[in-house]
């Protein structure tokens, strides 16, 4: 908040500290606050009036004052209402100065839950005012969402200054708010705050407060508007002319052991019209694990490098980038094209030969973690960037990489699907392929759920396939809070597996290994000369053994649904090969956990998933998105407010075609932080 703005609501440094914990860091922050809920502001009843059970505000005289000593420390107020019933209250936190607080004679009020004490009626730890006006507000009163320290009164009064200090002018035309019915913008800010009729019961009946919805309707147009803005901004970015040849390309499928899946011919197709295109691509290409994403993304490689360019290709571990570049090798180069990997893990000389070799335009394409896009990495003409798993980079990251590409094409790819409400919020820039097929004869991976107590019978299982010839991933459980303790579990757990199958060759890999060392171990596996693989979900991502056809996730009911899917989707990746995921959970499931499981057992349809996931844990999350910079949104729902959402959409088409001016009205007004960014 700036120094200005700080003296005219006079904020202390300590209640700015708290400010900034609630996200609230300006003006427009503050007076768009959503109120959790809003109470009235009732007349007290009297005590005759009330039942054991219920929460009433009562008013009475003092008629008695004492602290009991004997038991629990606590002070006794006795009241008496003006019909003469008395009740008694009981405040066990209290300081000494309280205690002067209350007088004989006083009149009080307090609010909170009747009892049935040895006396009559009681009161434990009611709110009590000392001070109140016996004029009762209009209004309900909000109650807003606050930290430890910062008081409900506190944070109105400063919701309401910053009312009188924000400018809440309306920016779209009255024409527009008519036909869409929508109040005036001052008017529903306003109405936030000062209401008569609680809002959020308008919503429960079905229908939306007229406030609420002029609320989310901007929020959902500043956020559409801020797509819009990318897409003109990339649309108007100029690109060479791609001469595409495919020569290469036809011999690479050729090459292939399997022939691509109708859906893998759709996504090249759809890739090959953007790279034609005088607009640099911008396409994410989403399919569920093991849907066969990396030949799409190899093929498409091969049309640029014909073409002439080189190719980057990103993953979001170095695991990955180095398991891509043994493919990639593999397919291409019996081409004749030099494929380099460039990680932290390789000497100084190997790296500088590497960049060399980049910046000669001698390595046609170059695989590695997003730090390819370091300064000091030059390459001859760059023209396309895959990035794989997409959603494991940050918004930050990925801007990054955007900026970087001014005219190149993009191919992001992701296993996560996007929900359809997402594509049309968060991803609203970009194009999307499906690959909506698996390759064929794919046995659907079995699920198993199985409660910790049962644990022998995983074992038994999993050297029954030993046997058979399979091997295993067995996948430590999570642990958030530390990554030592991390660590530490999957340790112990290799340990106890290593001595209870003394004959099996069993390996480690967790995240603090040398990456050097992860690769080395991820070979052996690939190599069969490991039969289970113990790892932390590091290797959640990507990772492609078809060999391995069980696995076991310990504390299943930690982890998140599309983490459990993608964990999951790391075997049956073989043709006519069963495979199973075991679960082991451990009793007593939450009720989200439980939600989770049953899903997680139910479908094997990532897509399902993931909807499910943004049900269970909002888009924010599900985005990974909390302190990377995509708005978080503050009153609208895209999963409920869907045809609020068609409506911001079909109104920012229209504002940017015809109304500049207040396109950048509301990118300041609503993303303030990104002005800079959209240049309005
Ligand atoms: P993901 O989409 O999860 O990245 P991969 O690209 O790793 O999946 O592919 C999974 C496995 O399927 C790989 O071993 C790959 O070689 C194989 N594969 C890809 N496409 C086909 C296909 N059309 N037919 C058979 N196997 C395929
Ligand atoms: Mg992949």
């Amino acid at each position: 908040m700036d120094e200005f703005l700080k003296r005219q609501l006079q904020i202390s440094p300590a209640t700015l500290k708290k400010l900034a914990k609630l996200e609230l860091d300006n003006l427009m922050d503050l007076v768009c606050h959503k109120p959790l809920r809003y109470e009235a502001d009732t007349e007290p009843k009297t005590i005759r009036q009330t039942s054991v059970g219920d929460k009433v505000l009562i008013e009475g005289t003092i008629v008695e004052k004492s602290i009991l000593l004997k038991g629990r420390r606590q002070l006794v107020l006795q009241l008496q209402d003006v019909e003469g019933s008395k009740i008694l209250i009981r405040l066990f936190h209290f300081y000494p100065n309280q205690l002067n607080d209350y007088t004989i004679n006083q009149t009080i009020r307090a609010f909170g839950e009747i009892k049935h004490g040895y006396y009559g009626k009681e009161m434990i730890h009611p709110r009590i005012q000392v001070q109140f006006s016996r004029v009762i507000s209009p209004y309900l009163t909000p109650i807003y969402p606050t930290v430890k320290g910062l008081s409900q009164r506190v944070l109105q009064g400063l919701i309401h200054r910053a009312l009188t200090l924000t400018d809440l002018e309306d920016f779209l035309p009255d024409a527009l708010l008519k036909k869409n019915e929508l109040i005036d913008f001052k008017q529903a800010v306003y109405a936030l705050h000062y209401t008569k009729h609680d809002l959020y019961q308008v919503e429960l009946s079905g229908a939306i407060h007229p406030a609420l919805k002029r609320l989310k309707f901007d929020e959902l147009l500043a956020q559409q508007l801020s797509m819009g803005l990318l897409r003109l901004r990339r649309q108007s970015r100029k690109k060479v002319n791609l001469q595409l040849k495919q020569g290469l390309m036809e011999r690479l499928l050729r090459e292939l052991p399997f022939q691509l899946t109708q859906a893998q011919k759709r996504a090249l197709r759809e890739i090959e019209e953007n790279l034609k295109a005088a607009e640099p691509m911008h396409r994410l290409l989403q399919g569920d694990v093991g849907s066969g994403k990396t030949i799409v993304a190899a093929a498409a490689a091969l049309m640029v490098i014909e073409a002439g360019y080189q190719v980057a290709l990103v993953a979001p571990t170095e695991l990955l980038a180095e398991q891509h570049t043994n493919q990639f090798k593999t397919w291409l180069e019996p081409l004749g094209i030099s494929v380099a990997l460039l990680i932290g893990a390789q000497t100084k000389k190997e790296k500088t030969q590497i960049k060399e070799k980049l910046a000669s335009g001698e390595h046609q394409i170059a695989l590695g973690t997003h730090a390819l896009f370091q300064k000091d990495i030059k390459f001859k003409n760059l023209q396309m960037i895959i990035i794989d798993e997409q959603h494991r980079f940050g918004v930050n990251q990925r801007l990054l990489l955007k900026e970087k590409g001014e005219g190149v094409d993009q191919l992001m790819m992701s296993a996560t699907p996007i929900p359809r409400t997402l594509a049309m919020t968060y991803f609203a820039d970009v194009d999307v392929s499906s690959l909506d097929e698996l390759p064929p004869n794919r046995t659907p991976v079995r699920t198993i759920l199985i409660e910790e107590s049962r644990r022998a019978e995983v074992e038994n299982f999993v050297w029954k396939k030993i046997q058979e010839g399979r091997q295993v991933y067995w996948v430590c459980p999570l642990i958030e809070e530390s990554e030592s303790l991390q660590l530490q579990t999957a340790i112990s757990l290799y340990e106890k597996l290593v001595l209870q199958f003394p004959k099996v060759s069993i390996g480690l890999l967790h995240g603090r290994m040398k990456k050097q060392e992860k690769i080395k171990l991820m070979e052996k596996f690939k190599d069969q000369k490991l039969q289970i693989l113990v790892a932390t979900t590091v290797i959640e991502v990507g990772i492609d053994v078809p060999n391995a056809s069980t696995m076991v996730i310990e504390h299943a009911e930690r982890m998140g649904l599309s983490q459990l899917h993608q964990l999951r989707g790391r075997v049956g990746r073989a043709e006519r090969l069963a495979s199973e995921a075991l679960l082991l959970y451990q009793t007593p499931l939450s009720d989200k956990a439980k939600a989770r499981l049953k899903v997680i057992y139910q479908s094997n349809d990532g897509f399902q998933i993931a909807n499910e996931d943004l049900r269970l844990r909002g888009p924010g999350e599900f985005l990974g998105a909390k302190q990377s910079g995509i708005p978080v949104l503050k009153f609208a729902d895209i999963t409920e407010d869907a045809g609020l959402l068609a409506l911001a959409r079909a109104t920012a088409a229209e504002l940017l075609r015809t109304s500049p001016e207040i396109v950048g009205k509301y990118i300041r007004r609503w993303l303030p932080d990104r002005e800079a960014y959209f240049g309005v």
